[in-house]
């Protein structure tokens, strides 16, 4: 199965990556992921695209669409595969299409896990981090046992400066912009598959497996 899965920050998108991957033996391509190992490992593809990165750019069309013809090529992709964080723009979108015509392969479905903005700003600013150790809790979902202080070592509950509410929007907003042209793309060809995000982690892999499952029949 050939899928690609779309979503907003915080809509639970690298959640249900790994289900889906796990459940339907597909590698998770992720190119977020494949650039931030090529930059830990310092190769040229690193170096490139850290430059692009740093500066919150995306990294140019050629470089991107480059590592996915290569990554799609591997044999673990011969059962399928799941891409995630990609195409960004309509030009990696097409590009995409001329690639996988070449491999005699089709895109099957493009799943867009919709949550409600007012709903991603919540759980976007309501994380909070321990300063200490690292561990991550979130206000409303998953809570310390005391208000503000980290079940593990007792420090006092920091908000990152990119979590506050106005970076929160600025951030969605930029995003929404970005993928709004992809979306349409897609459901002008066919392919998208729109999937209520806004329930429970299980619920929502629930409804993504009866989708897929009723539209494979
Ligand atoms: P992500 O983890 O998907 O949010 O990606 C992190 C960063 O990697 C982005 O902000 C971009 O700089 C870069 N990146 C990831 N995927 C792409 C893509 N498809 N096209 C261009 N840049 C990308």
């Amino acid at each position: 199965m050939n899928l690609i899965l779309m979503g907003l920050p915080g809509a639970g998108k690298g959640t249900q990556a790994e289900k889906i991957s796990n459940k339907y033996n597909i590698p998770h391509i992720s190119t977020g992921d494949m650039f931030r190992l090529a930059i830990k490992e310092g190769t040229d593809l690193g170096i490139k695209a850290k430059e692009f990165m740093d500066q919150g750019d995306l990294v140019p069309d050629e470089v991107t669409i480059g590592i996915v013809e290569e990554r799609l090529g591997k044999d673990d992709c011969q059962n399928g595969f799941l891409l995630d964080g990609f195409p960004r723009t309509i030009a990696q979108a097409e590009a995409l299409q001329a690639l996988l015509t070449n491999m005699d392969e089709d895109i099957d479905y493009v799943l867009h896990v919709d949550v409600p903005e007012e709903q991603l700003v919540k759980r976007l600013t309501g994380r909070r981090i321990c300063p200490t150790c690292g561990s991550t809790y979130h206000v409303m979902y998953n809570a310390p046992k005391e208000e503000g202080i980290c079940d593990k070592d007792g420090s006092e509950l920091i908000q990152r400066k990119d979590d506050t509410s106005e970076t929160v929007k600025t951030r969605l907003n930029v995003n929404i912009k970005q993928t709004k042209p992809l979306l349409d793309f897609y459901q002008e060809k066919g392919y998208l598959v729109s999937i209520n995000g806004d329930k429970d982690i299980d619920v929502v892999f629930q409804d993504i497996q009866a989708k897929l499952e009723k539209l494979a029949l």
